[in-house]
């Protein structure tokens, strides 16, 4: 199998005209015409995933994450992200990166997310993208920013984030929440990575909990304080990657290839300690 009918069925999946203008989607590195039979998702281009392609041997490495977001004037292996892709330019293993474009798509990296954390009925996006109509056919609600659903049951806040952390792999980080413990839960927004900007959207969507990464002291705090939704934080990489097994499971229903997810915990935090006073 040639990498561009790799990349081919990955467009088809996520159009690369859905990322954000400031993101950087597409080929990172590799020969459109080089053969591929093993491919490895990853939330994360850092250098404990490359190891772990060569060590299994894939040819191709999709990652949510972009390795180059701004512009470089040198890939030299004098830097972090120059020695990565030496290693994976001598080795013969392409890069590929779907990021804005998997957040927005049907299904998409908050859908993954959605159903990790025990949505099981429909879903629709928090911020729709503008002109879809209505869900694809692979698709489940519709294109766009985050997704909102109910639980089958109503359960509070200390059990809806139990049940999130059991849903998502492990981290250092854990999931926290803010909130009234005992407060009940029945609908729920969601949107892997960093969500802070779809707070407003959040309160004005009237669910009871807003599950997300990356919120800062402030923006939570004035949020808490408005006696709107609870909040739920949990580590970003691990609000994307259940969005990994989607992808792989979509890609090799359609092409013959094997795959892989990684479960390297790349999540930049590794330790935590809660403090004695
Ligand atoms: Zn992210």
């Amino acid at each position: 199998m040639r990498l561009s009918e790799v990349i081919a069925v990955l467009e088809e999946f996520y159009p690369p005209a859905w990322a954000e203008a400031w993101d950087a989607v597409g080929l990172v590195c590799g020969d459109p015409e080089q053969e591929v039979g093993r491919v490895l998702f990853a939330v994360d281009p850092v250098a404990a995933v490359v190891d772990e392609a060569l060590e299994w041997g894939a040819d191709l490495v999709v990652t949510h994450h972009p390795l180059l977001l701004r512009g470089v004037t040198s890939v030299a292996a004098t830097t972090p992200k120059g020695r990565l892709i030496h290693r994976m330019i001598t080795s013969g293993v392409a890069l590929y990166t779907t990021h804005t474009n998997a957040d927005v798509a049907d299904p998409g990296v908050s859908d993954a997310l959605a159903r990790a954390v025990g949505l099981t009925g429909p879903l629709r996006p928090m911020v729709p993208a503008d002109g879809p109509a209505g869900s694809g056919a692979a698709g489940e609600g519709g294109r766009g920013l985050g997704r909102v659903g109910e639980l089958a049951e109503p359960v509070t806040l200390a059990e809806f984030t139990a049940r999130a952390a059991a849903g998502l792999p492990a981290t250092a980080w854990g999931v926290r929440a803010a909130g009234d413990p005992g407060r009940t839960i029945r609908t729920v927004a969601v949107c892997g990575g960093a969500g802070d900007s779809l707070l407003d959207t959040a309160r004005a969507a009237g669910v009871d909990v807003y599950l997300t990464a990356d919120l800062r002291h402030h923006p939570a705090s004035e949020f808490a304080e408005h006696d709107g939704p609870a909040l739920v934080d949990a580590a970003h990489w691990a609000t994307e990657w259940p969005w990994l097994a989607d992808v792989e499971r979509r890609l090799a229903r359609t092409l013959d290839v094997k795959t892989r997810v990684s479960t390297l915990v790349t999540d930049a935090w590794s330790l935590h300690y809660e403090g004695a006073k």
